[in-house]
């Protein structure tokens, strides 16, 4: 299947000049544009389009086989956000959509979805559509959510025909989905670095996130002497230099990206130092090392400096490995070079948790930019990523078609 790089650019470059930036989930500029999707994609010979209970949008053409390829990612966006981050991956799902109704009866039954509210910018939680759709929501994760506004997430959802009660419901749809495959923009640096335009992803990293509060005594900073201190900016520095450097030497990511002195005068040691660590690995193993090391880190150096210590957990998600099959098919499609892992969440790893076989292919962002009007990727290397990507889906239909991909338990 041959689909022109070119012509999915052009639906890019028309979706950001009508709404770019501006399709945050649940607005009226977000739910203005998925009827033009949606018609466009209904308008191809022999293609069903309908928006299951959590909102999200399909469109599916019916093949040989009933086992579905499905390719996706999101039309919504942050505020502000740019031109090709989930939207890349619907546009070039719906162009090969295209492509494959106007052959003829694919060799499987393929499958575009829009999922609803990827960003979760309004009500903070993300991969709202796609975890509803492999189960991985509850009415009650959701219930207690409102926006800045103070307007609950039920009322909102409601306007546009998703009952809380049942987004779940949305399950059904993945009955036959044999696989997923998803096109993205890298959000990151890495491939720009390494002078690739695209690359396979073998998975999304997990994450463990806690805050830390140090508390110890005040005093003069004039008078009291080093060693008669308890200070707990000590103790915090002490803690964050060991930790960030455990995760530089086992291949993680660590960041502090909230840290407060207080009460915060110059002249005055201060009582308490509150920090929160987010620790990042591809490896489950190697993830729950460096939370219990960075634990230990700030236990000792709370002993050192005299100082006690509060951690509260704030966030855990495990991290989820792609389909290997699949991935080595991604790497030999794009550039033959190692997988890489994501940082950030995609939709792709809810349904890798639920089993589906699941692979994605990134394509380089100019300087690591995204969430930015000023996110960018050339076209050059658009046109190799959209080449590379048809390719892995042509290739993964053929595997549908022989049976030979198989769902995991999940
Ligand atoms: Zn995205």
């Amino acid at each position: 299947m041959r689909v022109d790089p070119s012509a999915v650019i052009e639906r890019l470059r028309a979706l950001d000049q009508r709404s770019g930036g501006r399709r945050v989930a649940w607005s009226a500029v977000w739910s203005g544009e998925r009827p033009r999707l949606a018609n466009d994609l209904a308008a191809l010979p022999g293609v069903g389009v309908e928006t299951d209970a959590a909102g999200n949008l399909w469109a599916t053409l019916r093949g040989r086989r009933p086992e579905t390829l499905v390719l996706g990612s999101h039309l919504d966006c942050v505020p502000d956000g740019g031109w090709l981050d989930g939207c890349l991956g619907v546009m070039v799902a719906a162009e090969l959509l295209a492509t494959a109704a106007h052959a003829g009866s694919p060799p499987c039954t393929l499958a575009v979805v829009d999922w609803a509210d990827e960003e979760g910018s309004r009500f903070g939680h993300s991969l709202l559509g796609s975890s509803a759709a492999a189960g991985l929501l509850t009415s009650r994760d959701l219930a207690g959510l409102v926006d800045h506004e103070g307007i609950p997430i039920a009322a909102v959802l409601a306007e546009h025909g998703v009952n809380l009660q049942t987004v779940n419901d949305a399950g059904a749809r993945l009955t036959w989905v044999g696989a997923y495959l998803e096109l993205h923009i890298e959000q990151g640096p890495v491939l720009e670095a390494q002078g690739r335009s695209c690359a396979a992803v073998k998975g999304c990293g997990g994450a463990r996130r806690m805050r830390l509060t140090f508390s110890g005594e005040a005093g003069h900073a004039g008078t009291v002497p080093m060693e008669h201190r308890r200070d707990p900016v000590r103790a915090a520095a002490e803690f964050i230099a060991t930790a960030l450097r455990r995760a530089r030497d086992d291949g993680g990511l660590a960041t502090v990206g909230e840290l407060q002195a207080r009460p915060g005068t110059p002249t005055a040691i201060a009582t308490a130092c509150h920090a929160t660590l987010d620790v990042r690995h591809a490896d489950v193993g190697a993830l729950d090392r460096l939370e219990a090391a960075a634990v230990e880190t700030a236990h000792a150096a709370a002993h050192d400096t005299g100082t006690t210590l509060g951690i509260e957990p704030l966030w855990s998600i495990d991290p989820i490995a792609f389909d290997s099959g699949l991935v080595a098919d991604a790497i030999r499609h794009t550039d033959g070079r190692p997988a890489l892992t994501s940082g950030a969440l995609h939709d792709a790893a809810a349904l890798a948790r639920v089993g589906i076989p699941t692979a994605m292919v990134f394509v380089a962002s100019r300087a690591g930019i995204s969430h930015s009007r000023a996110e960018d990727t050339s076209d050059a290397a658009l046109h190799t990523a959209i080449t590379a990507f048809v390719a892995l889906a042509s290739s993964t239909m053929q595997r549908l078609e022989a049976g030979r991909l198989a769902r995991s338990p999940g």
